[in-house]
């Protein structure tokens, strides 16, 4: 796998990205999307610099994650069920996947009996789209005091899913509306939300170009996803 060559082509569109639209790519930050890739796969990567990684399932974190550098991040980005919330509280420094506000008072519960503070990241579901998880775009402003009352979380800002298009600029709009969506949550919170949290390998400079601060890579990094070895328990 030439790693480090598709890490300096991410690296050179992302820059050529910030200057098409007047920022530093030091405003960007890249997560490399783990998922089904064995631990071999992430050493390498860490061992090119790159330090958050992104896992979506907990069963599958669980392995990976203690055999891996003390000093890598992770965040959560997949749908978690509400009898792992204990499991994620321990192995994620943030979840990026809150999509319900039972999920977020379990995960505040959860954080408690840990005696931690845990970071998320709201996922929007701007398209609507029925077969994806997320908050639709009203439910957000209407839950987000509740959200931001829980004792044990920290809302730092929202994460989206732009639909699967071959076309990157159908995901424009979508990552324009929850760029808005982040600016009325600040103003209704009466607090800075630093983190948005959108583009993947096939839309990362577009959503560069509408504001998104973390880009999550998969595939522009590591090739395509091998299969799952075992069947997924559901995590
Ligand atoms: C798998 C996944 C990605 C990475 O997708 P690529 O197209 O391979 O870059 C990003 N975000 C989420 C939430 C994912 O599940």
């Amino acid at each position: 796998m030439a790693l480090a060559e598709n890490l300096d082509r991410i690296r050179a569109r992302i820059a050529i990205a910030c200057d098409r639209s007047g920022r530093t790519p030091d405003t960007v930050e890249l997560m490399a999307v783990s998922k089904n890739h064995p631990p071999s796969t992430i050493a390498a990567a860490a061992s090119l610099g790159l330090q958050l990684f992104g896992e979506s399932r907990v069963q599958e974190a669980r392995l990976k994650i203690p055999q891996l550098p003390g000093r890598l991040r992770w965040h959560l980005i997949g749908h978690l069920q509400s009898n792992k919330c204990r499991d994620a509280v321990g192995l994620f420094s943030m979840v990026q996947s809150v999509d319900s506000l039972p999920l977020a008072q379990e995960l505040s519960r959860c954080a408690a009996k840990q005696a931690k503070t845990l970071p998320i990241l709201l996922e929007v579901n701007i398209a609507g789209e029925a077969s994806k998880f997320g908050w639709q775009r009203d439910q957000v402003l209407t839950s987000l005091d509740l959200i931001n009352a829980l004792p044990k979380l920290e809302i730092h800002g929202l994460m989206t899913l732009a639909p699967y298009s071959t076309d990157p600029e159908r995901a424009r709009p979508v990552f324009r509306a929850l760029y808005e969506l982040k600016r009325e949550c600040e103003q209704q919170l009466g607090a800075r939300l630093p983190v948005l949290s959108m583009g993947m390998s096939g839309d990362m400079e577009v959503a560069v170009e509408e504001g998104s601060t973390l880009i999550r890579l998969g595939t522009a990094l590591f090739g395509e996803r091998p299969k799952l070895q075992r069947q997924p328990d559901g995590a």
